[in-house]
Formats: C-alpha cells, sequence, structure tokens
C-alpha cells in the first residue's frame, strides 16, 4: 500500500513559517487565527558553549493507525487506501471534534465558522494536477519533502536512505505509528512530544538527561583547566628565560 507522508529535514528549517504556514494558509484557505501545521521550538538546551536549537514543522503524520479514524463516529475521517493520506469528508464532519482529541500529535484544525474539522491532506487538490504541495514548493529552507515512504523509488525513501541513523519520528506511545519522518544529522533529537517539550522549557521543568548534563559540566571544567594551565606553562617558560 502506497504511504504518501512528510520528511522534514529538521537541520535546513530556519523557523520562517513562509511555506509550512503562509503558503499553505492561502493555498487551502485556512480560517483566520488557525493553521494546519505548527512551528515548534526544540530549544535552546544545553550548558553555555554547548548549546542546541532546532525548528520543528509538525503537520498531520498521516499515521498508519489513525487514532482519529478510529473515534469518528460517522465516517467523515478516513485513511484513502489509494495513498494513505487521512481525508475529512466535511459533508459528513458533525463537528464533534472528536478526531481533534484523539490525534496525539494535536495536528487536526477546527474550522469554528463552518463547524467541520479541517487538516493536512498534503495538498491533494495540487497533487491531483501533479504539482508538490504548497509548503514543499515554497519552503525556504528547502526542507520539507512529501512522497510515498513506501517506494523504494521515491525521492523521499531515498533521502531517508541517504540518512540512515538520522530518522526520527515523532514520539509514539499511542500506537498510532506516525508516517511522518525527521532528520536530524547536526544536533540531538529530543524524544518528547515538541508541545510537551515546549511547554516544559518555558516553565523551566524540562530537566536534560542527567548523565549527559554531567558529562557537558566535566567536559566544560577541562576545557578551562587545559586553557590555565597552558598559561602556567608559558608563565614559567618566560621564568627560565
Ligand atoms: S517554510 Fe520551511 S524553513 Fe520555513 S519554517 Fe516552514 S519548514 Fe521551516
Ligand atoms: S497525526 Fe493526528 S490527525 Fe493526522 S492521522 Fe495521525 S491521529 Fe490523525
Ligand atoms: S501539505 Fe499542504 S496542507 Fe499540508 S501542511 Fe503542507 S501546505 Fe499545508
Amino acid at each position: 500500500m502506497k504511504q504518501y507522508a512528510m520528511v522534514v529535514e529538521a537541520d535546513r528549517c530556519i523557523g520562517c513559517k513562509g511555506g509550512c504556514q503562509v503558503a499553505c494558509k492561502t493555498e487551502n484557505e485556512v480560517a483566520l487565527g488557525r493553521s494546519r501545521s505548527t512551528l515548534y521550538h526544540m530549544g535552546p538546551t544545553g550548558v553555555y558553549p554547548d548549546l542546541q536549537m532546532y525548528f520543528l514543522p509538525v503537520m498531520c503524520q498521516q499515521c498508519e493507525d489513525p487514532s482519529c479514524v478510529d473515534v469518528c463516529p460517522t465516517g467523515a475521517c478516513y485513511k484513502d487506501e489509494d495513498d494513505g493520506v487521512i481525508y475529512i469528508d466535511q459533508d459528513l464532519c458533525i463537528g464533534c471534534q472528536s478526531c481533534k482529541k484523539a490525534c496525539p500529535f494535536h495536528a487536526n484544525n477546527f474550522n469554528k465558522e463552518l463547524r467541520v474539522m479541517d487538516k493536512c491532506t498534503g495538498c491533494v487538490q495540487l497533487r491531483d494536477e501533479g504539482k508538490e504541495p504548497a509548503c514543499v514548493r515554497n519552503c525556504a529552507g528547502r526542507a520539507l519533502h512529501f512522497g510515498d515512504i513506501n517506494d523504494p523509488e521515491s525521492e523521499v525513501s531515498k533521502l531517508l536512505a541517504a540518512n540512515e541513523g538520522h530518522v526520527y519520528t515523532l514520539k509514539d506511545d499511542n500506537g498510532n505509528h506516525p508516517s511522518g519522518r525527521f532528520i536530524l544529522k547536526n544536533q540531538k533529537w529530543i524524544d518528547m512530544l515538541p508541545f510537551e517539550f515546549e511547554e516544559a522549557l518555558h516553565n523551566g521543568m524540562y530537566e536534560e538527561p542527567e548523565s549527559e548534563l554531567a558529562h557537558r559540566i566535566f567536559e566544560d571544567h577541562l576545557k578551562k583547566a587545559n586553557v590555565v594551565r597552558t598559561e602556567m606553562n608559558k608563565e614559567k617558560e618566560a621564568e627560565v628565560e
């Protein structure tokens, strides 16, 4: 079965929101103040000078086992067998928002004016014309890719294969099996749901894994000790001369 999904090169994302939010909203006429994707700030974390931060654009993860589909009482929310994408039949949607509550990744977007659910379809209307999704086409960092992750010959599969060992999915405690993939090579992946991480960081509740923090502090002290030792040696050499 085909499984179309978003592959995000997080190292390339510059946090501009130009493609994943502005272009998406324009293309899909998303309601004012709403968005089909969210940009998370993963950091800063660490101890100076070893700080890190990356951006994470998150839209629907086109789950293999989508909890949004499971809970929809009318069948409006369904997984398409042709491309594996999750769609909302707005004629069947009664606006109960069960799918929104059931999504562990906060990926659904309720249209308050129309009282129906709205979500990322990978811009199906553009793909039907052989075009790329609006976010992919307009991403300033060229960080976004959309394609069939089950086809080994697809561009996204080749990209994932080329980055083996640096590919992640969102933390999946519910067994949704998200299809979205994130490539992060230059920094350390934070294995928390991004909104939980942002909240913890904002409230001062995020703690780096202890061993890593201790290691960084130790390294920092070691660097300083080496600088002092070098200076002392230079002074001694100067005295001898
Ligand atoms: S448009 Fe691209 S570079 Fe800009 S925030 Fe979105 S994913 Fe990142
Ligand atoms: S990310 Fe959320 S809205 Fe998208 S398929 Fe998975 S459960 Fe459904
Ligand atoms: S694929 Fe289309 S609907 Fe989905 S986030 Fe990108 S622009 Fe928006």
